[in-house]
């Protein structure tokens, strides 16, 4: 995997940004189109949570926001795209990612190695483009310990321990055996819920989506965030 495999593209806050950074003029404004810093939103939770379901939704429906694609050394499920899932690498690529600090963070997950691909990351969020992370408790700590002010983090609970077995059989991708590991994992996954952020549980999909919504559109209207607001405010108060 070379770096130039990871790049991103950012047609979005391309668009959305253009012209917004000079002093504003006579036209009114309001705080969605100011300029402002984009946050990177980590989505973790046991699985079997719903949190997949939940990042596709909201990459669905909201423009602003693009997945950070992470590399793993685990062969792909049936159905998962190389690029759009996951960048899927061998041991060696992986390492040779690790020996030229390509990445962000990356832990040992279920006996697979998975991490974050700097790319142009850093770049993006001054242009206001939002990344979508879906990383466990590992990932989270390493990138709130590299870029604290602009990371929200948002841990989802399953309704209760049947309910998550219960969903992790229904998916039918894994074996008995697995499914006991992944279990144990969930516990062990659980027990980090009071370093995030916020903290939602899934009792029903669509509440639990619309309050993930909230928190990524309200974290956006942050002061610190809305780097647009000191021209803007200048000009109010001339
Ligand atoms: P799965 O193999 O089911 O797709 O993912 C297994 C676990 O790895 C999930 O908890 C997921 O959040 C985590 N994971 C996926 N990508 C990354 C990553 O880039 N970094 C870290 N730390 N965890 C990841």
């Amino acid at each position: 995997m070379t770096g130039a495999l990871l790049m991103l593209d950012f047609p979005v806050a391309e668009r959305a940004r253009a012209g917004m950074t000079s002093a504003p003029s006579d036209k009114t404004q309001d705080s969605d189109t100011l300029h402002r810093r984009g946050l990177m939103f980590i989505l973790s939770s046991p699985s079997g949570a719903g949190k997949t379901t939940i990042a596709r939704k909201l990459l669905a429906s909201d423009e602003e926001i693009k997945l950070s694609v992470s590399v793993t050394t685990r062969p792909p499920r049936e159905g998962e795209i190389e690029g759009v899932h996951y960048h899927f690498v061998d041991d060696a690529g992986f390492d040779r990612m690790v020996e030229e600090d390509d990445f962000y963070e990356w832990a040992h997950v279920f006996g697979h190695r998975y991490g974050t691909p700097k790319g142009h990351i850093r770049n993006a969020l001054k242009d206001g483009q939002d990344f979508l992370f879906d990383i466990d408790w590992q990932g989270t700590q390493q990138l709130y310990q590299k870029d604290q002010q602009d990371t929200v983090s948002v841990f989802i609970l399953p309704p209760s321990i049947d309910a998550l077995r219960h969903r992790l059989e229904g998916r039918g991708t894994d074996s008995p055996d697995i499914i006991d590991s992944r279990m144990e994992r969930a516990k062990a996954e659980i027990s980090h819920w009071a370093e995030y952020d916020y903290v939602v549980i899934n009792d029903n999909l669509e509440m639990c989506f619309a309050k993930v919504s909230e928190i990524l559109n309200a974290e956006r209207m942050r002061r610190t965030r809305q780097t647009g607001l000191i021209p803007f405010v200048r000009e109010l108060t001339l």
